[in-house]
C-alpha cells in the first residue's frame, strides 16, 4: 500500500485503517522488547522506528512497510489507526502518550556522556585541507548535523562545534558535527574558498549563476563544483539528517527553513535572536540549507546567523550549544 499524502482526511484514514486492523495474534499483547528515544513522526529516521514497526506488527498492523529505521506513510496510518482505537489525538505522531500506550519504553533522561565515537574525513578542500565530521551520541538515532562553518569570515559558529564536543549528547541522537566546510577560507579569512566560491551558492538545488566580483558571491561555473560543496553535499545523502543547523554571521537572526518550523522557532527564543530572512544582495540561490532540505525530505536544515564576532562571547557559543541540544529532540 502506498500512500504519498500525508494530510489524510477522514475518510481515506478510515480506509486506509481498515487495511491495518488489528488481527487476533498470539504474539500481539507481547511486551515490546525495544525502547524508543526521540518523539517519532513521519519522516522520522532513527533505531526507533525499527522499534515502533515491530511493535506495531507484533499488535497486528500488518500494513506496515518495514520494520526498517524509516518512518513512512504506511507508519502514520498505522499509527492513526492504533491512537484512535486507543481513545488518543490521532496525529500519527508517536510521543510519550501514545509510547506509553503501546507498550514501549521511552528511554529519555539518559544522555551519552561526551565522547566522538568516530573521526570521519568527508572530503578535501581545493587546498588539501581535510574536511572533518565527529560523531558523538548514539549511532542508528535521529540523525542531527550541526556545521559551524561555511563562508571562512565567518568562523565563530567552529566554537559552537566545539562546544558541543565537551558536552553530553541527548538519550537517542546520532550527532555530526563539521566545525568547517570551508577550511581555505578560515585560513585567509575570507568568505569564499580557495577558487573564489560562495560555497553557499555553490550547491546543486536551485542553484543559478552568479559572476566573479558580484558581492563576492561568484557561485561557481556549475553547480556543486566545488571540493568542498561534493564533500558534503555527499555526505549528507549519506547520512540524511533529519536536522542541520547551520552557522553565519553577523545578521543575528535564525531562519526558519524546513519542514518544521517549531524547531528554528524554539532555538530562536532559547537564544534570544529573531526569526526571519537573511537579506542577500544576490540571489540566495544554491545555498546549503536548500540542498539539504530538498535532499533529505521532511527535514529541518535552519541558519544561525551569529552576532559579529567583536560581540560573541564564549557564554553566548555555550547557550547555542545548549539551544542545539534542547531542540535536537524536538
Ligand atoms: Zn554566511
Amino acid at each position: 500500500m502506498l500512500l504519498r499524502s500525508t494530510r489524510l482526511g477522514a475518510a481515506t484514514l478510515m480506509a486506509a485503517a481498515a487495511l491495518v486492523l488489528p488481527q487476533s495474534s498470539p504474539i500481539a499483547s507481547a511486551a515490546a522488547p525495544c525502547t524508543i528515544g526521540v518523539t517519532l513522526r513521519q519522516g522520522s529516521r532513527a533505531s526507533g522506528v525499527w522499534c515502533l514497526e515491530t511493535t506495531l506488527r507484533l499488535r497486528g498492523y500488518t500494513g506496515v512497510v518495514g520494520p526498517n529505521p524509516y518512518f513512512g506513510a504506511t507508519t502514520t496510518v498505522a499509527v492513526q489507526a492504533f491512537q484512535q482505537s486507543a481513545g488518543l489525538v490521532a496525529d500519527g505522531i508517536v510521543g510519550p502518550q501514545t509510547a506509553a500506550a503501546l507498550g514501549i519504553r521511552r528511554a529519555v533522561g539518559t544522555p551519552v556522556p561526551p565522547a566522538v565515537i568516530e573521526q570521519r574525513v568527508i572530503g578535501t578542500s581545493v587546498q588539501g585541507r581535510d574536511i572533518t565530521a565527529y560523531r558523538m551520541g548514539t549511532p542508528g538515532g535521529r540523525v542531527v548535523l550541526v556545521v559551524g562553518v561555511i563562508h571562512g569570515d565567518e568562523n565563530k559558529g567552529a566554537l559552537v562545534a566545539a562546544e558541543l564536543r565537551t558536552m553530553p549528547t541527548p538519550a537517542g541522537i546520532d550527532l555530526w558535527i563539521v566545525d568547517s566546510v570551508n577550511p581555505d577560507g578560515q585560513a585567509m579569512n575570507t568568505r569564499q574558498n580557495a577558487n573564489g566560491v560562495d560555497l553557499n551558492r555553490n550547491f546543486e538545488s536551485g542553484w543559478s549563476y552568479i559572476a566573479r566580483g558580484a558581492h563576492g558571491q561568484y557561485s561557481g561555473e556549475q553547480p556543486a563544483d566545488q571540493p568542498e560543496s561534493q564533500a558534503i553535499e555527499n555526505f549528507i545523502r549519506l547520512v540524511q539528517p533529519s536536522i542541520g543547523v547551520w552557522y553565519h554571521q553577523d545578521a543575528n537572526v535564525i531562519t526558519t527553513s524546513g519542514r518544521r518550523k517549531a524547531i528554528p522557532l524554539r532555538y530562536s527564543t532559547l537564544v534570544g535572536l529573531g526569526t526571519g530572512g537573511v537579506p542577500c544582495t544576490q540571489m540566495c540561490s544554491g545555498t546549503a540549507t536548500k540542498f539539504a532540505n530538498t535532499a533529505v525530505p521532511q527535514s529541518t536544515n535552519f541558519l544561525v546567523e551569529l552576532p559579529g564576532s567583536d560581540q560573541v562571547t564564549s557564554e553566548m557559543m555555550l547557550m547555542h550549544a545548549r539551544a542545539v541540544l534542547d531542540v535536537i529532540t524536538m
